[in-house]
């Protein structure tokens, strides 16, 4: 098997017009794999994935994973990734998200039994809640207040792994948990609220960046392409988890705050706001087990992915420049067809 080959003929990749679920849908046809992507666009969308549409291996289906869903044809690989991610995304679709993590991944693990297929969880580093013992390895049971407002994503994930690990027991599907710690790339959304987007974008704009409290809070924060290598290698494991993906360098938001302004070359000032209710104060994956059963570890460095993620930012916003500078000319062409005097 060539090295980027993986043990899959056909995948079903839930959410797979989001962030993280279009960058796996493509390096799962890049491996070879084709790919079946299901998606409602709740937080995700079809621009995601519109540069995989002429791919044949490719097939984009409009689809509630809370619903009944009927994928014809054999699947060896279901990823479910399906879920608002960031926490303005779940705390505007509370019940959305219990749903997706609940009656949604039923669905997702039904759909894996019926083709016999491996199955993957996209889990979270927010299972450990605001954790008491850092890093993290997998086996600390977490830190988490059921009632408060990070309640919803963080409990539904963890009844998403309550069932897998149940489907694995009962019904001896093959499956996997992945704890996926905070990823950044390319494709975010500049208004999804999570830091580094949300700094790019006001650095760009030359704005005050907004910094939680006095920053001195900790992120690890992992770049997408090792995300995707460390999910893909999981899979292709058969290790059932829950590993930890995610990048254990750890630095402070104020930190990641001052790097973004550095690599957009702006001269945007820092602006202390309050922090949002339960945010964790550590956050670093201990990665002994990718280490060792996966043998992964991140490869980009916060310099080079930051100058990565910048860049995509900065064509995004060159493209609506242009966009908006055509629209103008539009009106201003129709403006002057208005004033010329009627053909006599
Ligand atoms: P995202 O919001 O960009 O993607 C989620 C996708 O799921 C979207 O395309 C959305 O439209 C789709 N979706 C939501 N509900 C659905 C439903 N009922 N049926 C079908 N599709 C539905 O978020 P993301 O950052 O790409 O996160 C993807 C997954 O990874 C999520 O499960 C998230 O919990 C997990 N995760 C992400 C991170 C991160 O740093 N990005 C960290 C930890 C875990």
């Amino acid at each position: 098997m060539p090295e980027n080959r993986l043990p899959f003929r056909r995948a079903v990749v839930t959410g797979g017009a989001g962030f993280l679920g279009s960058h796996l849908c493509e390096a799962l046809l890049d491996a070879g794999v084709e790919v079946v992507c299901l998606d409602n666009f709740l937080t995700g969308t079809p621009a995601n994935v519109a540069h995989l549409m002429e791919h044949p291996g490719f097939h984009l289906r409009r689809c509630d994973i809370t619903e009944y869903v009927h994928v014809p044809g054999p699947v060896d690989l279901v990823l479910h990734f399906a879920s608002p991610a960031s926490p303005v995304d779940y705390l505007k679709l509370p019940l959305e998200t219990l749903k997706v993590g609940s009656t949604g991944t039923w669905h997702a693990l039904g759909l894996a039994k019926e083709k016999s297929a491996r199955f993957l969880l996209a889990s979270t580093s927010e299972t450990y809640g605001d954790p008491q013992v850092h890093p993290q390895p997998e086996t600390y049971w977490g830190h988490v207040n059921p009632v408060g407002p990070r309640g919803v994503y963080d409990e539904s994930k963890r009844y998403a792994e309550a069932l897998t690990t149940a489907y694995r027991t009962t019904h001896g599907v093959d499956t996997a948990i992945v704890r996926i710690f905070n990823t950044y790339g390319p494709r975010m959304r500049a208004a999804d609220g999570r830091a580094i987007p949300t700094f790019i974008r006001q650095a760009l704009a030359g704005e005050p960046v907004t910094v939680a409290g006095d920053g001195q809070q900790t992120r690890s924060i992992c770049y997408v392409d090792d995300l995707v290598a460390g999910i893909l290698a999981l899979a292709a494991s058969g290790h059932p988890g829950p590993v930890n993906i995610g990048n254990p360098t750890e630095l402070t938001v104020r930190a990641i705050a001052e790097d973004v302004i550095a690599a957009a070359g702006s001269g945007s000032p820092l602006e202390f706001i309050g922090r949002p209710v339960d945010d964790p104060q550590v956050r670093r994956p201990d990665t002994t087990l990718a280490r060792t059963v996966l043998g992964w570890e991140p490869r980009v460095d916060w310099a080079d992915g930051l100058a990565r993620t910048v860049r995509w930012f900065q064509e995004q916003r060159a493209a609506a420049d242009q966009e908006e500078a055509h629209a103008r000319r539009v009106v201003d062409v129709r403006d002057a067809e208005r004033a010329l005097p009627p053909v006599s």
